[in-house]
């Protein structure tokens, strides 16, 4: 199983960590020529979408990305990569790859909520330490199914072969996600 984890800017390379303690072999997306056929799912990590949005753009993997996403490439988001990933964004201009059929607000705790955790229990995995940084939550889920809650807001949801959270399972030790993650691309979850 080979993942591609997005490496413009962010929370990368604990992805990787969280997968390779798995056993998937990962490579890292940088640039046009890293995006190759050869990874059965990509990772979208955790930072500053509006950064990573225009990053892609300028590296030429925007398109590619989205048509490889809307042709079935099995995608996990967080906290940045969901907004990225969303149709719809209530209090930001942009809107990225709009693949999954949600609506996100950004920054959506507050200041004084910056960073906190939580616990949340995720559909098909159990409780869960859920950790949020300057996070997103999901304001409607539309065509996704919802996965986790904290507080009644929606913090984790899929759509078929896309994820995504708006925390940070890669910064636990907990692999849970990850792995349900590798069994969705199998076919299995
Ligand atoms: N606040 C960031 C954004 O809007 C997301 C935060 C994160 O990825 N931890 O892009």
């Amino acid at each position: 199983m080979k993942i591609g984890v997005f490496a413009l800017q962010g929370a990368f390379i604990e992805h990787e960590r969280a997968f390779s303690a798995l056993g998937a072999e990962c490579g890292e997306i940088r640039c046009r020529a890293d995006f190759t056929g050869a990874f059965d799912g990509v990772v979208l990590p955790g930072g500053e979408s509006t950064v990573q949005g225009k990053l892609l753009r300028e590296e030429g993997l925007f398109a590619p990305l989205r048509e490889a996403i809307e042709g079935g490439l099995p995608v996990f988001g967080t906290c940045a990569g969901l907004i990225l990933l969303a149709k719809r964004l209530t209090n930001d201009a942009n809107v990225w790859l709009a693949t999954m059929d949600v609506t996100v607000r950004r920054n959506a705790y507050g200041r004084q909520l910056g960073s906190f955790r939580a616990e949340t229990e995720v559909k098909g995995i159990g409780k869960f330490p859920a950790v949020f940084i300057r996070a997103p939550y999901i304001e409607e889920a539309g065509a996704a199914e919802t996965l986790a809650t904290v507080d009644g807001k929606v913090v984790a949801a899929r759509q078929g072969h896309m994820l995504a959270t708006a925390f940070h399972p890669e910064l636990t030790d907990d692999l849970r996600v990850h792995a349900y993650f590798l069994k969705m691309i199998e076919g299995k979850a």
